[in-house]
């Protein structure tokens, strides 16, 4: 028997292709004062298929919108040193206005000192110190991707934060972290849960805004959704399963979105959008 089903889809694919258009426009309107798009560089360090294709789509969506990028691959072997050379020379190069560094890179690279390569002004994956510290004191700056399009979706569905309880189950540098950090900018009260976290359903249920952002299929429970809340899942897990339950979620939660088509489209739109961000604000500073 299917479960009633009461919950709204919160379709991150429509609200992913309206930031797109608009940041179409924007980089034609750049285009027409500058002569040329809005570039961003992307950068891979060895040939990982699976990052190779990632790479590939960023560039393919950014060439729908406008925007053009300029790919260097480098070779498994280049060292930290020559990898910071890298992002360094393609920080100061004016025709460049966002940077992207693809990883993981690689266990010999120290990934830490290669962002601090990039100029803050062309971070626009959002992963430098610089960055993160704007994020956390709610300053302007580029945010990291996914919990950017997190936000963006939150906003779209009129979503309550200030004095919510918004619960972050996972604490990447690249995601569960930064996402705390902005809900806690919109006066959420903000707690992050991870794998040392005792009785974690204990506090799930607890949770008007739950943003799960871990990678284990199903970890959270529908029992566990306190009834009327926001659920947010950023896992991707194989099959396009994600980390809550959904079909059972779907019958507690009042906003949900699905796994595809929630946060997934909306990472990508993120980095098109502050790419663009990021060659207006260079354009206005030159
Ligand atoms: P990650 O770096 O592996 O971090 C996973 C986090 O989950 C860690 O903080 C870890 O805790 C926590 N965790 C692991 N097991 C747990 C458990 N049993 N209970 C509670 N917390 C637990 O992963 P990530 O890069 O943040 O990615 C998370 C998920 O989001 C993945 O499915 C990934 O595919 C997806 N993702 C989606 C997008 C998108 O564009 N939609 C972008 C990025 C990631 P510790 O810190 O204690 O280890």
């Amino acid at each position: 028997m299917s479960p009633i089903r009461t919950a709204q889809l919160m379709d991150g694919a429509a609200l992913a292709r309206r930031v797109v258009d608009e940041a179409a426009v924007r980089a034609a309107e750049f285009a027409r004062r500058t002569g040329s798009g809005p570039c961003l560089a992307t950068v891979l360090v060895g040939e990982d298929p699976a990052s190779a294709t990632y790479v590939r789509m960023k560039r393919a969506r950014c060439a729908k919108a406008g925007i053009r990028s300029r790919h260097v691959g480098l070779p498994a072997t280049t060292t930290t040193a020559e990898l910071v050379d890298t992002l360094a020379a393609l920080s100061a190069d004016p025709d460049v206005h966002g940077i992207l560094l693809q990883h993981p890179c690689g266990p010999h690279i120290d990934e830490r000192a290669a962002f601090e390569a990039v100029d803050p002004a062309k971070d626009v994956d959002g992963v430098t110190l610089h960055s993160f510290a704007a994020m956390s004191f709610a300053r302007p700056g580029f945010v990291s991707c996914t919990p950017g399009g997190i936000m963006r979706l939150l906003k779209e569905y009129d979503v309550e934060l200030s004095g919510r309880h918004a619960v972050v189950v996972g604490r990447s540098a690249i995601l569960g972290k930064p996402a705390g950090m902005l809900l806690l900018a919109e006066d959420a009260t903000v707690t992050y849960c991870h794998s040392r976290t005792v009785d974690l359903p204990a506090i799930v249920r607890e949770a008007d805004v739950l943003i799960a952002a871990v990678g284990r299929p199903r970890l959270i429970r529908g029992e566990d959704v306190k009834p009327g809340a926001v659920v947010i899942d950023a896992g991707y897990n194989p099959g396009n399963v994600g980390d809550v339950d959904f079909d059972a979620a779907l019958t507690r939660a009042r906003l949900i979105t699905p796994v595809p088509g929630g946060v997934g489209p909306m990472t990508i739109a993120v980095l098109l959008a502050q790419t663009v961000d990021a060659a207006e604000q260079q354009l206005g500073g030159a």
